[in-house]
């Protein structure tokens, strides 16, 4: 499930397997999937990661 949080007045969405924030939900899905699939994380899924 992907969690959604607020910070600096934002909303952001983490994948709850790997722990990265991400901006839009959808990429936080897809890298949830991605994780729970394979265990490990796609680069080109994190480059979409949004930073602290
Ligand atoms: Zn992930």
């Amino acid at each position: 499930m992907v969690k959604e949080t607020r910070k600096k007045g934002g909303k952001f969405y983490i994948c709850e397997e790997c722990g990265l924030m991400y901006k839009e939900r959808v990429w936080a899905e897809k890298c949830e999937a991605y994780c729970s699939k394979h265990h490990a994380c796609s680069l080109a899924i994190i480059t979409h990661a949004a930073g602290e």
